[in-house]
């Protein structure tokens, strides 16, 4: 099972639909941390991003395609970034997160 996607904390509709079209297309997959919003605050924020993940390793490229066209056409302009170090959202166009500085990867 790989990882595909980590989305923002507010994306989870987005997390969700986009897990609905992967598994429409065949390809099984998993969304972890998707109930966890009304614990914002009481777990790190970090944990509380929804994952995406695929659990058919063969499946994974395919899927990665699917993330990528998807992400084209569904966050054209603002594709926020999630940083590694304190896991806050910066907005795309930011190359370093607002939260703690750090530069994005
Ligand atoms: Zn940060």
């Amino acid at each position: 099972m790989k990882k595909l996607h980590v989305f923002c904390y507010w994306d989870r509709l987005q997390a969700g639909l986009l897990r609905e079209i992967l598994v429409h297309e065949g390809i099984d997959c998993l969304l972890r941390n998707d109930q966890l919003s009304s614990a914002v605050g009481e777990i790190p924020f970090v944990e509380c991003h929804p994952e995406l993940w695929v659990v058919d390793d063969e499946a994974f490229p395919r899927a990665e395609l699917f993330l990528k066209a998807w992400l084209e056409n569904n966050m054209p302009a603002a594709d926020p970034w999630v940083c590694p170090h304190c896991g806050e959202c910066s907005e795309s166009q930011f190359g370093a997160c607002w939260a703690c500085g750090r530069l994005r990867e």
